[in-house]
């Protein structure tokens, strides 16, 4: 099967899909997004985001916010099976799209959540399906980037309010929800965190599992 038949049919089973999950807004982005996925050395960090450092405070004011602006949700293919087989999940479940890769035929869905995400509740600014939200979801407002850093996003007004971030539990976090996803195994997530503990607080600590807090 040559590269266009194969973009063809990938086309037609993206338009079933969109038939199966109705869009979430009338103002859509275009539903198939050719893009070059960065590689792990070209992610750059936007302007809004800064490292986290000791003595950075955060705590969630449950404003719901970051449910409600213009951003997009992307999703890991795994996520992806999670939500349309989940019963719960899969009747407020909806994609705007897939962005591949053309160079490397990788690709993802993705949904928008400008104006509100479906799983939010209005009233109570909670996540309705917060114990199988996404990744994305999980790990805001934190960042592990490739160069090792915690960044978090200054978008987010729970920043120098309430108690200490500990960097190991949003570390702990984020690998075991990368995990999750399917982005990693569990092996890599130990090592990683390993390695990483290693490198910014030395050999004598030791990598809590998120049960562990
Ligand atoms: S924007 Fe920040 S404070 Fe508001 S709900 Fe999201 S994580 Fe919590
Ligand atoms: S899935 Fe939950 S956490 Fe993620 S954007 Fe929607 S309401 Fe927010």
């Amino acid at each position: 099967m040559n590269i266009i038949t194969a973009f063809k049919l990938f086309t037609e089973s993206l338009i079933a899909l969109e038939e199966k999950y109705t869009p979430l807004s009338t103002k859509r982005e275009p539903s198939v997004k050719i893009l070059k996925i960065p590689r792990r050395e070209e992610v750059e960090v936007g302007e809004e985001w800064k490292v986290l450092t000791p003595g950075t405070r955060w705590e969630c004011l449950k404003c719901g916010d970051c449910c409600r602006r213009p951003y997009r949700v992307n999703i890991t293919w795994v996520e992806f099976k999670r939500a349309t087989e989940d019963q719960e999940m899969r009747e407020k479940f909806r994609v705007d799209g897939v962005i591949i890769d053309p160079e490397t035929g990788l690709s993802h869905p993705f949904f928008n959540i400008s104006g509100g995400c479906p799983f939010l509740d209005p009233e109570t600014n909670l996540c309705t399906i917060y114990p199988k939200r996404f990744y994305t979801c999980a790990t805001w407002p934190f960042l592990l980037h490739t160069d090792g850093r915690i960044y978090y996003s200054t978008e987010c007004p729970g920043f120098g309010r309430g108690p200490l971030v500990d960097p190991w539990k949003v570390l702990s976090d984020i690998l075991y929800h990368r995990e999750r996803a399917g982005m990693i195994t569990e092996e890599d997530r130990v090592e990683r965190a390993k390695r990483w503990i290693e490198r910014n607080f030395g050999k004598k600590k030791r990598y809590l599992t998120p049960e562990e807090y």
